[in-house]
């Protein structure tokens, strides 16, 4: 894979980790690439990824694999909170929901999948450590949205998916309470969301819900768990159990 080097110096050391074990993607959320990569190398900006994909598969390089980028912000996945310390950023080109959200061109996630999986191999990165930044900063971030093909992705081979219906459960929505909305939350826990179990579907359960509807199930991420959420989270889970 040919990269094309724009080095930023927006990038510190890692702190207390041997290397990274979890990787980022993200969509620019501007206009342009080149306006994109011009803010993720331009000192001012204190934003970096360590790659950035255009639409046509172009691959450009801001920050070493082995350094800490600055691209996740206050976020939380698997108890961890310093997520640049653990972590790689891809940054995907798309004007994102602010500017014309649209289809990932299938040049540009061929490349993200190519790099994706050099990545993941050279790091020994866990499939479900393949996520979006919506699901480490649910109530800040987007993106990359729920038009990025994980699905895809992950049948190549780069993270998690699962099929799973629900045809018995009834729906948790706010403001429920009680053991069923402690067990989601608990689930939602585990597999990695940063989340308080209170029995209470409050604020943050519906929009940690629905981050993970925007991956995992995207034909409707409105912050209910309905069955199939449900279903979809508790097989997600047993892959967990299955590898422990
Ligand atoms: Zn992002």
């Amino acid at each position: 894979m040919k990269i094309i080097e724009r080095p930023s110096p927006n990038f510190n050391e890692r702190v207390g980790v041997s290397g990274p074990d979890i990787l980022i993607m993200h969509y620019t959320g501007m206009q342009s690439c080149e306006a994109a990569v011009t803010r993720l190398t331009d000192p001012a900006s204190r934003v970096s990824s360590h790659y950035t994909v255009d639409e046509d598969g172009t691959v450009y390089r801001h920050v070493d694999e082995a350094m800490r980028g600055w691209h996740a912000g206050v976020s939380h996945w698997r108890g961890a909170s310093d997520i640049n310390s653990r972590s790689l950023g891809i940054e995907i080109v798309n004007p994102g929901h602010e500017f014309g959200y649209r289809a990932f061109p299938d040049v540009q996630i061929a490349a993200v999948l190519a790099l994706g999986q050099a990545i993941v191999a050279r790091h020994a990165i866990p499939a479900r450590n393949v996520i979006g930044h919506s699901d480490i900063a649910p109530g800040r971030k987007t993106d990359p949205g729920e038009l990025f093909p994980w699905k895809h992705l992950a049948l190549a081979g780069l993270g998690l998916w699962v099929e799973a219906k629900g045809a018995q459960d009834a729906s948790l929505m706010r403001p429920d309470t009680g053991a069923r909305v402690g067990e989601l939350q608990r689930l939602l826990v585990r597999y990695g969301y940063g989340l308080e179990v209170t029995g209470v579907y409050d604020e943050p359960t519906e929009i940690v819900v629905g981050a993970f509807q925007r991956h995992f199930r995207p034909a409707r991420f409105d912050g209910v768990a309905d069955a199939e959420t449900l279903a979809i989270l508790r097989a997600l889970n047993a892959t967990l159990d299955a590898v422990a």
